[in-house]
């Protein structure tokens, strides 16, 4: 039985798709204007994790995952520059070729985190039809009014408007924090911008359509409650993104949806990854000193340390990122890569007998990850069964649990071969110049014990973990 907890209720919930053993996922994705860093791979490797857990679960998903590539301005408040065309043109390049290029290199950190790609990537710029025909929906019902810049929805209609991030409880009141220009309510939010005009002093967009309100090009909200309708039906099941999107950027989707499908409610989960710290504060480009995940590799670092490093934290903590606590969950990664090879149930010794899993420690790291995917504890309950000297079935019940984890806990490329092993294998190289190769034999064997193999090659004995 899976729990997780729904920000729409502020609870841990019992997880019950819409239709029997299918689940629809969307997840916010990024905006490709430039690279991601680790603290947005964060909330990635923890929809990654979901994903998993769904899938251990046995439920078929189909994720979507939008790329914004256009609409998503500076500022929430719907004013300032586009961040796709302010990075063009300070880059000297088309918005196209940005957006590409920023969107090829996180694909590529996804695969070195191990992240599952979604089944469907979905560009903003591909989808201003589906984006546009909902905008004339919204219109339709009466829930919209033009301004100088734009076309608005006019969040004073729903009566439940911001009941996610439960506005109503903090009362927002206009002209404090955000100026209110020509809104009619501070909430309101741009569904599509009117591109500025050439007489404004502004630079001419290079990302823009012809709609029924003129040349302009849509707001940032509403690309991900079109896509996430055209693949995903009008009511689904997951929603995620990061804590930030809580107040605004989906509390409108809500709002936009919700207007236009009449059905309440939009989606049925609600799960929100909290941030990664740096000093203190949210890791983001905008406060300074970030780290991509290459800079880590320039740090010597693999990327499945950072993935191993996330995993202590659960995804409803904000995690503290430096240097040196990376190092830490680096060393212990280390330690686990270098003690597994080394377990008794290796296959090296019980070759031919039926390996088993371990059911006691498989059933606590069941309820752990069902229990709102507590990673750090179903790594505990890793480290438990490694150190439990009388527990049989280890390898193949880490084989199940790394389903989840997805760090490659039997992969052998990075297992640094011990000492021991090493001694056998010059051993037996020795031996096998002596052309003694009875003896090469029965080291070969003892090396196998151990769980290595060794293959001879015309320079040198290949060693394998097996
Ligand atoms: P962006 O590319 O800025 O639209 O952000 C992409 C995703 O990363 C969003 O889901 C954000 O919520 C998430 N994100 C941004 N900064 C952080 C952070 N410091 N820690 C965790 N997630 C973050
Ligand atoms: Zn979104």
């Amino acid at each position: 039985m899976l729990k997780i907890y729904n920000t729409l209720t502020r609870k841990k919930e019992i997880f019950k798709p819409i239709k029997k053993g299918q689940v629809g996922i969307y997840s916010c994705g990024p905006t490709v204007y430039s690279y991601q860093h680790i603290g947005n791979l964060r909330s990635y490797i923890f929809t990654d994790i979901l994903k998993r857990v769904l899938t251990y679960n046995d439920y078929d998903i189909k994720h979507i995952m939008n790329v914004t590539d256009v609409g998503h301005l500076t500022s929430d408040a719907d004013t300032g520059e586009d961040k796709i065309e302010k990075a063009a043109r300070k880059e000297k390049k088309t918005a196209q070729e940005i957006t590409n290029y920023y969107w090829k290199i996180f694909r590529q950190d996804f695969k070195k985190l191990n992240i599952d790609e979604p089944d469907i990537w979905a560009k903003a710029t591909e989808h201003i039809k589906e984006q546009i025909e909902m905008i004339k929906k919204i219109e339709a019902k009466g829930y919209t009014y033009k301004t100088g810049d734009g076309i608005y929805f006019d969040t004073s209609k729903l009566k439940d408007y911001g009941e996610l991030a439960q506005l109503r409880k903090q009362k927002l009141k206009a002209g404090k924090r955000i100026e209110l220009k020509e809104k009619k309510n501070i909430t309101d939010f741009a569904l599509w911008k009117f591109s500025p005009s050439t007489s404004s002093g502004q630079a001419k967009r290079q990302q823009e359509w012809d709609s029924p309100w003129g040349i302009g090009f849509p707001g940032w909200h509403i690309e991900c409650s079109a896509m996430s309708s055209k693949y995903l039906g009008k009511q689904f099941d997951i929603h995620t993104g990061g804590e930030e999107h809580i107040p605004v950027h989906h509390t409108n989707e809500i709002a936009q949806s919700e207007t236009t499908f009449g059905k309440k409610p939009w989606v049925k989960y609600w799960l929100h990854a909290r941030w990664l710290l740096f000093k203190g504060e949210k890791m983001a480009k905008s406060k300074g000193k970030i780290y991509t995940l290459s800079e880590l590799e320039n740090e010597d670092f693999k990327p499945l340390d950072y993935r191993y490093f996330c995993l202590t934290a659960h995804y409803r903590t904000q995690l503290n990122f430096t240097l040196k606590n990376l190092e830490k969950a680096k060393n212990a990664y280390d330690r686990l890569k270098n003690i597994i090879p080394t377990l008794k149930d290796n296959p090296s010794i019980s070759l031919g007998t039926e390996r088993k899993i371990n059911k006691k420690y498989l059933n606590e790291f069941e309820k752990a990850i069902n229990n709102d995917l507590d990673m750090p504890v179903a790594l505990s309950v890793l480290w438990n069964l490694i150190r439990d000297k009388k527990a049989e079935g280890e390898i193949k019940t880490i084989q199940k649990m790394d389903k989840i984890f997805g760090l490659d806990l039997l992969k052998e490329e990075r297992v640094s071969i011990p000492n021991n092993v090493k001694k056998l294998i010059d051993q037996r190289e020795k031996a096998r110049k002596e052309k003694n190769w009875q003896k090469a034999d029965e080291l070969r064997q003892k090396i196998k014990k151990l769980g290595y193999w060794v293959e001879d090659t015309d320079k040198r004995p290949m060693v394998k973990i097996i």
